[in-house]
């Protein structure tokens, strides 16, 4: 009885294996009776290629892991621009092509801050920044800036037609910035103006700079005196000039994420990732 039952099941399994076996070659059937479209979706194309795609998808991974390495060299130059040049191409998806750059931030950001007039290029430097902290490229409202007129916190961000916008990339210049500087000494309103290159007092009738560093100005010439000559200068013959104008060339600039130690100083550190132009220089 055990036997016969034992050989019931086998025989019930063997029928329900046949009847798979068949529905699957039903469908085959029905698949290559089917007109086959003009072009298929990826997906569908595995079906009739798969020995194929696989062999594409082996080939692709043995790519990807061959820029990985190029874009972790010292000199990734040639990875960075097969990462972007493949997304351009929609051949590759932002997720893994930040995946790839992250393995070499520096170089990522620094290649990709000099195309970001490539839309691809920027929408990938946005996406990567959004790890890097105070060392983060991207110019929003409350960041810092350091111009010749001293520091002061960005309160609005402008394109040249006067819309607001969100943030920029450090390095583009098609901006003006409605700073205070010194917020929490003399708040003085002033417009940085990166497409001008110049920085406008909104509201000092006369201004006063410093005259060791160049890098200081104030409608009140007493807070060169008293104030930024004792943190900047060790509060040793102070010297200044009175501007003729209210308007002041811009040859300075760095970003800070953080605040300055010190309103009325000089940056401590104008090496520190940060973007200082030498005068006469960019
Ligand atoms: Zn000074």
């Amino acid at each position: 009885m055990v036997l016969m039952v034992r050989t019931d099941r086998r025989i019930a399994e063997g029928k329900a294996r046949r009847s798979s076996l068949i529905s699957v070659m039903s469908l085959a059937s029905m698949a290559t009776s089917v007109p086959a479209p003009m072009a298929l979706p990826m997906s569908a194309a595995v079906g009739a290629g798969a020995g194929d795609s696989f062999a594409q998808m082996g080939d692709e991974a043995v790519q990807l892991q061959a820029i990985e390495a190029l874009v972790s060299r010292p000199n990734p130059k040639g990875g960075l621009e097969a990462v972007l040049s493949r997304v351009e191409k929609a051949e590759l998806s932002d997720a893994d092509a930040v995946t790839l750059l992250k393995t070499n931030m520096d170089a990522s950001v620094a290649f990709l801050q000099k195309r970001v007039s490539n839309p691809d290029a920027l929408r990938l430097l946005r996406a990567i920044s959004q790890d890097m902290g105070d060392r983060s490229p991207i110019v929003q409202v409350g960041t810092w800036v350091f111009c010749d007129a001293g520091w002061g916190r960005i309160e609005q961000i402008e394109d040249l037609e006067g819309h607001p916008v969100e943030h920029f990339i450090r390095g583009q210049t098609g901006y003006r910035l409605r700073v205070t500087l010194r917020p929490s000494v003399d708040a003085e309103p002033v417009v940085v103006d990166l497409d001008k290159r110049e920085v406008g007092f909104l509201k000092a009738d006369c201004i006063y700079t410093c005259a060791k560093c160049d890098s200081f100005s104030a409608g009140d010439c007493h807070l060169i005196v008293s104030g930024h000559n004792r943190v900047a200068h060790g509060n040793i013959g102070p010297s200044f000039r009175k501007e003729r104008l209210t308007t002041r060339s811009l040859w300075v600039l760095e970003y800070s994420r953080r605040a300055p130690r010190e309103q009325l100083a000089n940056p401590s550190r104008p090496d520190d990732g940060s973007e200082i132009r030498g005068r006469g220089v960019n």
